[in-house]
């Protein structure tokens, strides 16, 4: 999970509270509001990081429970794939807002992977989180997306699916690592790149100098 610049979307504000009095969910589906949050969160799901979502789901990151505003706040629409929708339902409240950048959800949430003997992924709260509930809610669901944990076996596929795709991310990753391919690195955590957070938290723990170097050269997103 990686903090995501959401755009101010004023017109599209009032587009969705014109939505909002006739209850018109497709406001957000097709036109300009769609094609905003696919924008602003580089077509991929906040959640997972997965930017190969054959299941694109608008999902609202407070459940609205029907509460007119909440379901028509622009703030409020986040872009997500099937598996992490389905999971997260209305279950998980309060967690950390990836596109709040005072909750550091990167930097809160530790990703880590290992290819070997087979892909597995633990996800941990780390000492820089600050909002404790939010991170400790935030981290329930980010394991149950990654690892299946407590899912049902339909799920915990699921969840095997997406670390295969996790898996090639961390190779690809690891090539430009063994070439010391500073640009090809920078490239595989930059903002657009499917599972970034997890990639850039490997980096930070095995590579830090490389880390360091990647992360201060601009990124062209
Ligand atoms: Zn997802």
């Amino acid at each position: 999970m990686i903090y995501v610049k959401k755009s101010e979307g004023v017109h599209l504000k009032s587009m969705l509270e014109t939505a909002k009095s006739k209850d018109n969910e497709a406001v957000y589906r097709t036109g300009p509001v769609y094609e905003q949050i696919k924008t602003d969160f580089y077509e991929k799901c906040y959640l997972c990081e997965d930017n190969e979502v054959t299941s694109i789901q608008i999902e609202h990151f407070e459940p609205h429970k029907n509460d007119m505003t909440k379901k028509y706040d622009w703030n409020n629409i986040f872009y997500s794939c099937g598996h992490c929708n389905n999971i997260k339902g209305a279950s998980f409240w309060p967690l950390l807002n990836c596109t709040d950048a005072g909750d550091q959800v990167w930097e809160s949430i530790e990703i880590c992977f290992e290819a070997y003997p087979k892909a597995t992924v633990n996800v941990q709260l780390s000492s820089a989180c600050t909002k404790i509930q939010e991170g400790e809610n935030t981290l329930e669901l980010l394991n149950k997306i990654l690892t299946g944990k407590d899912a049902t076996p339909m799920k915990k596929d699921e969840a095997a699916n997406l670390r295969k795709k996790m898996l090639r991310a961390y190779n690809q990753l690891s090539k430009a690592i063994g070439k010391q391919d500073l640009d090809a690195i920078k490239d595989c955590i930059s903002d657009k790149s499917a599972f970034a957070g997890m990639l850039r938290w490997h980096l930070k723990n095995n590579f830090p100098s490389l880390f360091e170097q990647a992360m201060s050269l601009p990124f062209d997103n």
